[in-house]
């Protein structure tokens, strides 16, 4: 499942995918990475934000998805390792330390993905 959001590479607003380059972006998927890209709307498209041209096909096979970026990882690091440090100094059930985590991982995560995008 691919994302229906993607930043914009100039500016890095997050636009949404026209439905149709969205449905291109899942058969490609299924077909590979070396979809055919049969009938796309244009090579590259004008973002409504900065005026930079976005190419149509990375849009299209995910290149400029949002999420998936360096803040889900560290998000997930971290929650990981919040979760036996809860469950070591609180002696907290697992499923407990879990949520605390996972809400946790996600907030730092966003806080990375955010910092992350400011120094690019
Ligand atoms: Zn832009």
């Amino acid at each position: 499942m691919k994302s229906e959001t993607f930043h914009c590479p100039h500016c890095r607003t997050v636009l949404k995918k026209s439905a149709a380059a969205w449905v291109l972006g899942e058969m490609s998927a299924s077909k590979g990475a070396r979809g055919v890209m049969m009938g796309a709307p244009a090579p590259a498209v004008p973002c409504p934000a900065c005026g930079g041209t976005i190419d149509t096909a990375g849009m299209v096979s995910g290149k400029y998805d949002a999420g998936g970026g360096i803040g889900d990882v560290v998000g997930l690091v971290a929650g990981l390792f919040g979760m036996i440090a809860l469950i070591a100094a609180y002696d907290l059930s697992w499923w407990l330390a879990g949520i605390i985590a996972l809400v946790g991982g996600v907030l730092v995560g966003r806080v990375v993905d955010f910092v992350a995008r400011k120094l690019s």
